[in-house]
């Protein structure tokens, strides 16, 4: 067995497995008590026999339903732990991408669904025949050496031919399966990230040529599988082969013993009926090894995850205490994967306990990442992120994230209702609280108008909303959390300037008595800011916005406080 493999067995609870050993043993038992009743009933004309036969038959039966009742919950149960343990890592995407890389997300997602399943085999299929493998031969040869020591001695010295030529047809097996899954992964990560900008490439008039892509990899893929079908079927074929073989070997010998007289029928017609069943299980154990294969190569890429550095939800006990903590940067530095130039270079801040502090910057400053590495989405290359004087990484995550609310860029909601997309950060919201919140984010007015008020459904990603509405329900989706770090990310499209007023407003409200980080393109919103800095390049230039309060050197918009802004 390959690391791997014995990892993934490990998974299974022991009971399983003294479980599976009980039945394959009761099995054989059976196996040898049937041909037996049945050498002996056939060669003694002795229908008094035939019931234990019936018995055996039927005991086997139940026993194999047994097994694989068994073996079948246990791959449930370990499933399940798997994607537990994956989605752990999940909710903390750590040094290889942060929540808003593309790259792996659509390989985790492939891994999480569909892979997984693939470990159903391995579990229902292989494992328990694996058992049988190593207990039913023993036990039936046992048997053999009893009616005939001669057959018995020819069986065991073929019977391990079987095994030695599953594996060196089986070792070409792994490697196409190996292929085929990486494969079936990166169509998934490019399927994601094709479907994610979909309407980008529409616009752009490259919809066939990404369709010829998807379809070079399909291909790929398909040819990988038959290739990996192909040498599981040869392989069944070199074992089927030898099995066969070694059966003459036995047979051919009590054949002419039996027509020299010089054995009874009895024990020739057992030494006939029992010596296939030795190379039985071995002989299944090959198809299944196959048909598990894929399973185990899913398996090596969840421990691949699961052994990968820890993302900052790590041993996280320190629980940040209550009400707004003082946040510092010190030297922080963000690199995301494949990017020579980084995208916060060196960069410190102290944000004070109930502290607002805006940032400005050109496009592609940093900004957005300067909050994501905030919320621990995103890990820094080197320096440190301080919470109350606690490193990020000792922080209880989910409690940190608790303390945070978050109004992205670009808010995702979801296809639910209005009142269910404020409530997400806080399910036990009631009706009040929601209107509360949305009211503080001047969304009641709106909300109203819509169809069926707080029970409108939404479309899928907010769809009939302008930007302004879904910034807004954004910001009662904050609201409704009572967190004490807001983090908000202003909306890069244009508002009109009503959009905007409300915009401000509502930020201004939700706000009021929290620490926060601001993004903020447009003039206006600097307003609810104590402080400004500015982000140029990744790094914090100094002079600007030390100062208290926004002036006019604003350069997306120069101009008062009723300038609209340019998108950055
Ligand atoms: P801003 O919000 O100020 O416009 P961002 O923080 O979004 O800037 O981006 C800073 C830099 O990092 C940019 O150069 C951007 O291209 C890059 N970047 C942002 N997100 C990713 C990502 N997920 N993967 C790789 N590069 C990224
Ligand atoms: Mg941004």
């Amino acid at each position: 067995m390959k690391a791997v493999e014995r990892r993934l067995v490990r998974w299974l609870p022991r009971r399983v497995l003294v479980l599976l050993v009980a039945v394959a043993l009761a099995q054989a038992v059976l196996v040898v008590v049937q041909a037996d009743a049945l050498a002996r009933a056939v060669a003694g004309l002795d229908a008094r026999l035939l019931p234990v036969v019936a018995a055996a038959v039927a005991g086997r039966a139940v026993l194999a339903w047994a097994g694989s009742g068994v073996a079948g919950r246990a791959a449930a149960g370990v499933k399940a732990r798997l994607r537990e343990a994956v989605l752990a890592r999940a909710g903390a995407p750590g040094a290889a991408g942060g929540g808003s890389a593309g790259g792996s997300g659509g390989g985790r997602v492939t891994l999480l669904t569909r892979g997984l399943d693939a470990v159903d085999p391995f579990f229902a299929g292989y494992v328990p025949q694996l058992v049988a493998a190593c207990v039913v031969p023993p036990v039936v040869l046992a048997g053999l050496v009893a009616a005939d020591w001669a057959s018995a001695v020819v069986v065991a010295v073929t019977v391990p031919l079987v095994p030695v030529f599953g594996a060196l047809v089986g070792l070409r097996t792994a490697e196409w399966t190996g292929r085929q899954w990486e494969l079936l992964r990166r169509l998934g990560g490019h399927f994601r990230d094709v479907v994610a900008g979909l309407a980008t490439l529409r616009a752009f008039g490259r919809t066939g040529h990404q369709s010829a892509v998807v379809r070079r990899l399909a291909d790929e893929h398909r040819r990988a599988t038959v290739g990996a079908l192909r040498v599981a079927f040869l392989s069944s074929l070199v074992v089927e082969l030898v099995c066969a073989l070694s059966v003459a070997l036995v047979a051919v010998p009590v054949g002419l013993r039996l027509l020299d007289g010089r054995m009874e029928l009895a024990a020739g017609l057992l030494v006939l009926l029992l010596a296939p069943e030795v190379y039985a299980p071995l002989r299944a154990l090959g198809s299944r090894f196959h048909a598990s294969a894929e399973g185990v190569a899913v398996a090596g890429e969840v421990f691949a995850v699961l052994d990968s550095p820890a993302a900052p939800t790590g041993g996280g006990r320190v629980v940040a205490a209550e009400g707004p903590p003082e946040i510092v940067l010190e030297d922080v530095t963000v690199r995301y994967p494949g990017a020579d130039r980084p995208a916060l270079e060196k960069v410190s801040l102290r944000v004070a306990p109930g502290e607002r502090v805006a940032v400005t910057g050109p496009s592609g400053a940093g900004k957005s990442t300067l909050l994501l590495v905030l919320a621990g989405l995103v890990t820094p290359e080197s320096g440190r992120v301080l919470v109350d004087g606690v490193e990020l990484g000792e922080l209880d995550m989910a409690a940190w994230r608790a303390r945070l609310g978050w109004v992205p860029q670009r808010p995702h909601l979801f296809a639910a209702s209005v009142a269910d997309n404020i409530r997400l950060g806080a399910p036990d919201a009631g009706d009040e609280r929601v209107r509360q919140a949305a009211r503080a984010a001047a969304a009641e007015e709106f909300i109203e108008e819509l169809p069926d008020g707080y029970a409108t459904v939404l479309g899928d990603g907010g769809a009939g909303l302008s930007a302004g509405q879904r910034q807004r329900l954004a910001i009662a989706r904050a609201y409704a959390t009572d967190a004490p770090v807001m983090l908000l990310d202003e909306p890069t499209a244009r508002l009109d300037v009503r959009s905007e007023r409300l915009l401000v407003d509502a930020a201004r409200r939700l706000l009021e008595g929290r620490s926060a980080v601001v993004v903020a393109h447009r003039p206006a919103l600097l307003s609810v800011a104590d402080r400004v800095v500015r982000l140029v390049d990744g790094r914090l230039v100094p002079g600007d916005g030390t100062g208290a309060r926004p002036s006019g050197s604003f350069d997306e918009s120069p101009g008062g406080r009723c300038g609209g802004g340019v998108a950055a």
